[in-house]
């Protein structure tokens, strides 16, 4: 069981460096693995740094799946959701589409995880 690591997310205050942190302007190829916040339901907590596979973001059809069906708004609003950062990916016909992000500013993820 792999062990939650201290999410840069939390807090706030916290929420537009940790985004900064984990996004930079595009230049990189697709990934395959993106790190997010995922929302957590504990207020004191409320966010979980995770590396996970773009396929639980999107498929590559385009199908939304996974953590961006967190939804919500950025913590402290009520039922809030994931912070994911926009990012390329393959899509099923070998091209590149766009996830445009969810709670995100319009930044790329730089480093290929
Ligand atoms: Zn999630």
């Amino acid at each position: 069981m792999r062990r939650p690591v201290a999410c840069s997310c939390v807090g706030v205050g916290l929420v537009a460096l940790g985004l900064v942190a984990i996004a930079a302007p595009a230049t990189a190829a697709p990934h395959d693995k993106v790190t997010i916040c995922h929302a957590d339901s504990d207020v004191k907590k409320p966010y979980v740094e995770e590396t996970v596979d773009v396929d639980s973001i999107v498929l590559p059809d385009g199908t939304l799946t996974g953590h961006s069906l967190h939804t919500g708004p950025i913590f402290p609003g009520a039922d809030w959701g994931d912070i994911i950062p926009v990012f390329d990916y393959t899509n099923s016909g070998g091209g590149i589409s766009t996830y445009p992000g969810l709670n995100a500013t319009a930044r790329r993820v730089s480093s290929t995880l």
